[in-house]
């Protein structure tokens, strides 16, 4: 690339180079043209005016032929020719006869005694003109003659010219004028001109060459930035301005190499927004795209010079952290970037969060090959997003195999349905009378080939965060319908929901279908949801549950007690039941406040027209303080485990003891007669 375009300057160099030197030339051979033709033209005036001189003597002077034939001058004729001396720029002129003989010159005339003829003048200088062969030839047979001379002479001007006229009479030669006109302050003229017409001509090319320039130095500048523009998109992300994958490769290459060498030790942190795919869904993707920009002047402004940012693809960034080697010298980068990352966007007049995970690997510790050292980066990343999202980790081996692990079970749970390793089985649901069968809990359970069973919360988490929860939450509320529409009326079945499927948008669509294929009427179908879906995206999750209480299925709010603010949520929607988290059941029998809060929770959903659920009922003390303080509906292994749906007999229990409506004596018999049962309690079919 660099080479290239050193190659380029060096040829357009030489194009201006070339355009220069034709300039020049042409600027040179314009001066030649120039001083060719202004020579030519003081030539012909130098001359012409000679010639003119020459023939007005000629004729002007009277009695010239009495001269040329030796008679002397007249005084008519010496005043004319005193005038002529005198007159304009001649400052000489000789009179020969028609044999070439000097007969007079001007420089004579002034002598009152100048004893024409002067024959003895032929031989004096400046008449060796006459002299020469080929103009006297010429001259005494007729034709004039004229020269231009240029001559350093004491005696003579620098520039004149001389003409030689033949004076005729009747075709005959008498004698020849010869004369000498200076043609200095013409030949000053002359030069004066062209140096003029020479200096415009050459600032004109000089202005040209300037133009020229000017157009060249342009477009070099144009071909500069395109080329550095191209050099730029080659190693930088087009929309962020970060790195590109490939660039950045090619650094942690050179970091790695200079390592070797010696050179400072260094980290790589892989970054992924927490919840870039939502603001993409949500608020589309010009917003996308400007979380990503935003993000990455984050990250420009907190890591350190020296650091390289790169976006390596989608919401992905990676920071080559140089001179850092250790955990603990990464650590606060690390928490600066979550922190970063943390905070709210402001895009249009929306205020998002997005957040970011951080995986650090540590080159030289945790691996030395660049792609080794980007792949742990990157499981560290899987991990800070499994603890949760928003916070950094490093790569640990340990976690490293279960993390790798968890990879494999979501990779195996995408065909888990079409394999058939997917079932549903029931635990089943009683009245306050622990007696009558009001329904069962559809509860999912997988048979992995390898790992065999699989607890639900192991893999549900996997299959929301894979977005397999979809299919797989489907097929579970399809199953659970046609199963409860082969049981006996008025059984229900309850079948929990992820928050994960609310975001689908058609889960009021699919419930519905649900029901219809199944042939089952609505109100045997219970949904249960927990608080975390109602802690998130409020409106659009009340309107489907709306929706769902519409259409005349019963909605139950799950593990009720262990978030937040349970309170609240129950008079923001009109819940049907209400479960009590097994957790509270558990502890019944040994914090006496824990049935405080039983009884109240039980007093206020009674108030608010809701029935209550208690989960997790393991023992008859248990189940009686529930009794005693009104719950509802009663489940817990003490009355039965779940299990498959061929094994239920759909019956409900049989009290060994006189039961009837009054509570108290049933509950002493079923207190004994379930505490012996109850270690050998199996996974069955209540009977
Ligand atoms: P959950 O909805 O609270 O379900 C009740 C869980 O408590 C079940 O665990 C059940 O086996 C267990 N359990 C019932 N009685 C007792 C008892 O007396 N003592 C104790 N210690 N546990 C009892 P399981 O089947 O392992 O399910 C665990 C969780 O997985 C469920 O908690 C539910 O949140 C989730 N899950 C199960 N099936 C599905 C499903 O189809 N969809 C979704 N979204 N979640 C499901
Ligand atoms: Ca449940
Ligand atoms: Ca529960």
């Amino acid at each position: 690339m660099g080479r290239s375009a050193m190659k380029m300057r060096t040829a357009d160099w030489k194009t201006f180079a070339l355009w220069a030197a034709g300039l020049g030339l042409a600027m040179l051979c314009m001066a030649w043209v120039l001083r060719q033709e202004s020579s030519r033209q003081l030539q012909q005036g130098a001359e012409q005016s000679a010639l003119n001189w020459a023939q007005y003597l000629s004729r002007s002077v009277p009695d010239l032929d009495q001269l040329f034939a030796g008679q002397g001058l007249t005084p008519a004729a010496r005043e004319q020719l005193l005038r002529l001396r005198g007159a304009d720029d001649i400052f000489l002129f000789k009179l020969f006869d028609r044999t070439g003989r000097l007969q007079l010159a001007s420089d004579d005339l002034g002598r009152p005694d100048a004893p024409p003829p002067i024959v003895a003048q032929a031989a004096r200088p400046g008449s060796a003109s006459m002299s020469t062969p080929g103009i006297r030839d010429k001259v005494l047979t007729g034709e004039s003659h004229v020269a231009l001379r240029r001559e350093s002479r004491p005696d003579r001007p620098a520039v004149y010219s001389e003409a030689y006229v033949p004076v005729l009479r009747d075709g005959q030669v008498l004698g020849v004028v010869e004369v000498y006109v200076d043609q200095s302050k013409r030949a000053r003229a002359t030069d004066n001109a062209f140096a003029r017409v020479a200096v415009a001509v050459a600032l004109l090319l000089v202005a040209l060459l300037a133009v020229a320039g000017y157009q060249f130095w342009l477009r070099l500048r144009h071909q500069r930035r395109a080329e550095a523009r191209v050099r730029y998109m080659a190693h930088h992300d087009e929309l962020s301005g970060a790195l590109n994958r490939a660039s950045f490769t090619e650094a942690l290459r050179q970091a790695v190499a200079s390592r070797a060498e010696g050179g400072p030790p260094f980290s790589l942190a892989c970054i992924d927004l927490d919840y870039f795919k939502d603001v993409n869904d949500s608020l589309g993707h010009a917003a996308g795209d400007e979380v990503l920009r935003l993000a990455t002047q984050r990250l420009d402004a907190v890591v350190r010079q020296g650091d390289q940012v790169a976006r390596l693809g989608g919401d992905e960034f990676a920071v080559l952290l140089t001179g850092l080697g250790s955990a603990a010298a990464v650590t606060p980068l690390a928490a600066r970037i979550v922190e970063a990352l943390a905070a709210p966007y402001d895009i249009g007049d929306q205020r998002v969060r997005c957040g970011g995970s951080v995986g650090v690997a540590i080159h030289g510790i945790d691996a030395t090959d660049p792609d080794e050292l980007l792949g742990k980066a990157d499981l560290a990343l899987y991990r800070a997003k499994a603890a949760g999202r928003g916070t950094y980790s490093f790569y640990d081996v340990a976690i490293d195999q279960q993390m790798q692990a968890r990879r494999e079970l979501t990779r195996d749970l995408r065909d888990a349905i079409e394999r058939g390793q997917l079932s549903l089985h029931y635990q089943p649901l009683y009245g306050s009378d622990a007696r009558t069968l009001t329904g069962y809990e559809a509860l999912l359970r997988w048979e992995h080939p390898t790992h065999g069973n699989v607890p639900p919360v192991e893999f549900i988490p996997l299959a929301e965060e894979s977005g397999a929860i979809d299919s797989i939450g489907l097929w579970v509320l399809r199953r659970a319908c046609q199963d409860c529409a082969s049981w006996p009326a008025p059984l229900t079945v309850a079948v929990n929901l992820s928050a994960a499927q609310f975001a689908s948008h058609n889960l009021v669509q699919l419930v519905g279908l649900a029901l219809k294929d199944a042939e089952l009427p609505a109100h045997r179908l219970e949904l249960e949801i927990t608080e975390s879906l109602l802690m998130n995206n409020t409106e659009e999750v009340m309107q489907t549950l709306r929706s769902l209480a519409a259409m005349d299925v019963p909605i139950a709010m799950d593990d009720f007690g262990t978030g937040y603010s349970s309170l609240a949520y129950l008079w923001r929607f009109p819940f049907d039941k209400v479960k009590i988290d097994r957790a509270f059941t558990h502890n019944l029998g040994h914090d006496p406040k824990v049935g405080l809060i039983v009884r109240s929770i039980i007093s206020l959903a009674h108030s608010l027209d809701i029935r209550v659920n208690a989960e997790g009922v393991e023992t008859p003390s248990q189940m009686a303080a529930l009794q005693v303080h009104g719950c509802d509906e009663l489940q817990g292994f003490l009355l039965g485990r779940p299990g498959p749906s061929a094994g239920l007999t759909h019956e409900g229990r049989v009290m060994e003891a006189e039961g009837g409506p009054g509570r108290a004596p049933a509950r002493q018999s079923l207190f004994a007669e379930l505490d012996m049962d109850l270690p050998g309690t199996k996974p069955a079919p209540l009977s």
